[in-house]
């Protein structure tokens, strides 16, 4: 019985393509991902032509479980003990890269380091078939909004990838908490699907990137998530045009508008941001203003990726 919700038959498709060096759009819990084999040089540089991700902006390589990650990339005790709390789950660790693993070194972008994680669902499973990790960044055109379902993928990247696996929504929603140890202490690169807070119950304080983030984690790059529509935050009010993002209570019910969690719920936020983005700039309204969230918890990472938004489309 496989571990994923993907009939066999599709799986075995995935697996034919991927061994024959092609791309597939596999779901993950955090959101979908175009996935290549890590060690194939070829497929790989087609991910990065068909997303048009730029040459310097590395990859993660998703494992079927600790003891693949473990044969690519030198784990220290607080990583360990990370990957051993956290996966499989929205947690990437960056670790040093080990020699000699073939790992195509386009997925590191040049790197010393190498971004892991080993996630839910047919990801892990399809890396588990073909024996290798599978590097994935977000199935869709670099700089826009990550897909949390198979639509998504379709409507952007559909003609240009080999099969897209359905698995239904996403279901947490935002991509991935990225952490490096350096020195010790544990770095946060990126807000993402683990809340901060739950890593600090584990290993205590977490620090924040003082490196350049461009060479760190240029998923971090201002203009990520850039939707056509202008964004404009924290609103407590409307302007004529523009459609409503709510979040709790809605400052008003007549605009256009979503929902992000009537309840004030971070989960459900979190699961509905990209999808409800889209939804709202498909209307081609002249901005879409979004009710303050707190920035506990996974409205960090929501308030993240709201302000790159909002930034590329400035
Ligand atoms: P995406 O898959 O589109 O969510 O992007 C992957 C993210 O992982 C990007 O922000 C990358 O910069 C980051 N990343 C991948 N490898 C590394 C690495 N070796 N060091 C730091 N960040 C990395
Ligand atoms: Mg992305």
């Amino acid at each position: 019985m496989s571990n994923s919700s993907q009939p066999n038959d599709r799986l075995e498709q995935a697996v034919a393509i991927l061994e024959c060096g092609g791309i597939v759009a596999v779901p993950t819990e955090t959101v979908y991902g175009l996935a290549a084999n890590a060690h194939d040089a070829d497929a790989i540089a087609r991910i990065y032509k068909t997303k048009g991700r730029p040459a310097f902006n590395p990859l993660i390589a998703h494992a079927s479980d600790l003891a693949m990650a473990q044969v690519i990339g030198e784990f220290d005790d607080l990583s360990l003990r990370l990957a051993e709390t956290f996966w499989p789950g929205p947690l990437t660790l960056v670790v040093p890269i080990l020699a000699d693993t073939g790992i195509a070194p386009a997925v590191t972008a040049g790197l010393p380091t190498i971004a892991l994680r080993h996630p839910l669902g047919s990801m892990a499973e399809l890396a588990k078939r073909i024996g290798s990790p599978l590097a994935a960044p977000s199935a869709n055109s670099s700089g826009k909004v990550s897909p949390t379902c198979a639509r998504h993928v379709q409507d952007d990247l559909g003609n240009k990838v080999d099969l897209i696996l359905d698995e239904g929504d996403c279901k947490v929603g935002v991509e991935s908490t990225i952490v490096k140890v350096d020195d010790g202490k544990v770095v946060l690169l990126r807000a993402g699907g683990l809340p901060v807070e739950d890593i600090e119950a584990v290993v205590g304080p977490v620090h924040r990137s003082a490196g350049n983030p461009r060479i760190e984690a240029p998923g971090m790059m201002l203009s990520h998530y850039a939707p056509s529509s202008p964004i404009r935050l924290n609103a407590n009010c409307l302007t004529d045009g523009e459609a409503l993002l709510a979040f709790g209570a809605p400052l008003t019910r007549d605009a256009p508008q979503l929902n992000l969690s009537p309840s004030g719920d971070l989960k459900e936020a979190a699961h509905n941001l990209f999808s409800m983005i889209k939804q709202l700039d498909a209307l081609n309204p002249l901005g879409i203003a979004v009710q303050p969230i707190p920035e506990t918890g996974l409205g960090a990472a929501i308030n993240d990726r709201l302000s790159r938004a909002a930034q590329g489309t400035r």
